[in-house]
């Protein structure tokens, strides 16, 4: 192997040549940036591209949700290799449990392999749901939601905010991504970390479509980050984890089926539904997505299939075989069903166990299979001859492997 490459999961990555920042813009489907880029919001990220950089499409791993595709953007695999299947999920004892907790990662993340082959690196996350999977193997990991209680190994005990120097924005913050990245770009050169991975927040995307005043604000921002990592020397690359779709009724209300209440209805016994994007952040989503996975007996299922394939606004209902095969997902970590509604539909529970205040004037959400085309932009021209089909779990192949 060349002098400080290393391997992570079946791949080798060569060290850094220089200081190289990985973005996951959560949420961000393709067309936000197009449309920022095309209406000049972000001057760098068009330079980087009018220099020989490519903006390119990338598939994301179903469950189209957070913890899914940052685990397979910072492993470098499938769901079916690194095992979070949700941000959710019904664990071996019965319960659903949140899939936070790094025991439940099955791979190791390309960070933890870096840092075994003495290469100095850092996580910082948006949201703290995801600094301890992203912390897994050892990771120095930090968040922005929590900057002001956490700090990082080589920061003489100061907390994020006093390295920033500026208190941290809230969770429901348009303001808390810019944050994560200036906690990224403060922290990184005090800690000698020439491997940094930043994810961001999607609460800007799940309340504003492309071209809204508060999106235009979130890429500037982006953009203007991106641009001080560029003058400094840094290789930069970024990803999205999922798109996002508006999920709504020709009212504005959204527009949900309720598959515990339709199980229900025909009569299936003893259906348990479960919603992989639940998480602790209902503002965002009201925990409504566009994918459901659903247990049920073997003598139900058949006619569990049968009335969830009939409803409209679902467009597959797969046994748990084919999807773990078809989506690359972990079999035991799936339910019996796993339910893909269509673009503009989201999959609940009951009618009555979904507070939709949050989402009341209007739903964006994503989860499904409408949710997996996002942008991949290395900010250099990349050294790279074929042409297969990227996944956002290559973001870290094409910043490491196939920049000068
Ligand atoms: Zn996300």
């Amino acid at each position: 192997m060349p002098n400080g490459a290393f391997c992570c999961n079946g791949r080798t990555y060569r060290a850094p040549q220089r200081p190289t920042l990985a973005i996951c813009v959560d949420g961000t489907a393709p067309a936000y940036l197009e449309d920022a880029l095309a209406r000049q919001l972000m001057p760098n990220l068009a330079g980087a591209l009018d220099g020989g950089a490519e903006m390119l499409i990338a598939r994301a791993q179903v469950p189209t949700v957070t913890n899914v595709n940052n685990m397979s953007i910072v492993t470098g695999v499938s769901a079916a290799v690194h095992g979070i299947s949700g941000n959710h999920y019904l664990a071996p004892d019965g319960h659903e449990t949140q899939l936070t907790d790094p025991s439940a990662l099955r791979a190791e993340t390309i960070l933890a392999a870096a840092a075994r082959a003495g290469i100095g690196v850092l996580a910082v996350s948006a949201k703290d749901k995801l600094r301890a999977l992203l912390g897994a193997g050892g990771v120095p990991s930090i968040s922005a939601e929590r900057a002001h209680e956490q700090t990082v190994g080589g920061l003489d005990g100061m907390m994020g905010t006093e390295i920033v120097g500026r208190g941290n924005p809230g969770i429901y913050d348009p303001a808390l991504s810019a944050y994560a990245l200036d906690l990224a770009l403060a922290i990184a050169p005090r800690v000698r970390a020439r491997l940094v991975y930043c994810s961001l927040t999607d609460f800007v995307q799940h309340k504003a479509p492309p071209g809204h005043e508060l999106v235009d604000g979130y890429c500037v921002a982006l953009d203007e980050r991106v641009g001080w990592a560029l003058a400094d020397g840094w290789i930069v690359g970024m990803v999205a984890d999922h798109g996002m779709n508006a999920k709504t009724t020709m009212d504005g209300s959204p527009n949900v089926r309720y598959l515990a209440d339709i199980l229900d209805a025909a009569g299936v016994v003893g259906a348990r539904v479960l919603l992989p994007i639940t998480d602790p952040y209902v503002v965002h989503h009201g925990a409504l997505g566009s994918i459901a996975f659903v247990y049920v007996s073997s003598s139900e299922i058949a006619r569990a299939g049968a009335a969830l394939a009939g409803v409209s606004g679902i467009e597959a209902v797969l046994h748990r075989a084919p999807a773990a095969r078809v989506f690359e997902l972990p079999e035991d970590r799936i339910g019996d069903l796993v339910v893909c509604a269509d673009a503009a539909t989201v999959l609940g529970l009951r009618a009555t166990q979904h507070d939709l205040t949050g989402v009341r004037n209007g739903l964006r959400s994503h989860g499904g299979l409408h949710e997996q085309d996002v942008p991949l932009v290395v900010c250099h021209p990349l050294l790279r001859g074929d042409s297969r089909e990227l996944r956002n779990a290559d973001l870290f192949d094409l910043l490491l492997n196939f920049t000068a």
